[in-house]
């Protein structure tokens, strides 16, 4: 919506945000230290203090309050990370994604190997 030097509205900063939040989950250490784990749970509560749609952010902090960060992996932070993309998706009538497939579509690729 908008050409590309416009500011971006909460559809555009969505998907920007998903695809960082995404990605860092699933590059985030399989053993973290007990100082990476709370720099990450620093990092999700300033996150969500500031994120500029602030009605998302404040159903984010909601859901958050319910559901804390699973920092303990980075196969933690990745499924916690999808379940609560999930809650959005089914707030806003989207389709559920698989959570079994986050790797594939943040890390690994599909197995075809278009994405190498
Ligand atoms: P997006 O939902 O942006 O998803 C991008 C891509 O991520 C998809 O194409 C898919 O490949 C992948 N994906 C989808 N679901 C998952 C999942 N569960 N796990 C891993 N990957 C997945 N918008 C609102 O209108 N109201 C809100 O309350 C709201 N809250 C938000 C809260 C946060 C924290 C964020 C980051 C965004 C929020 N948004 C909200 C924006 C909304 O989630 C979408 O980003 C936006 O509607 C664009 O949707 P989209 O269909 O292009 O795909």
């Amino acid at each position: 919506s908008g050409p590309n030097d416009c500011p971006v509205d909460s559809e555009q900063l969505g998907q920007a945000t998903w695809t960082f939040l995404h990605t860092m989950a699933a590059y985030y250490p399989e053993r973290p230290s007990p100082s990476q784990m709370e720099s990450m749970r620093t990092f999700l509560s300033t996150f969500s203090q500031f994120y500029p749609c602030w009605y998302c952010a404040d159903a984010f902090r909601e859901d958050m309050e319910i559901n804390p960060p699973q920092v303990a992996s980075r196969r933690k932070l990745s499924q916690w990370l999808c379940e609560r993309h999930n809650v959005v998706n089914v707030r806003l009538g989207k389709g559920v994604f698989d959570c079994a497939k986050v790797d594939e579509r943040w890390r690994d690729g599909p197995a075809d190997g278009r994405c190498d």
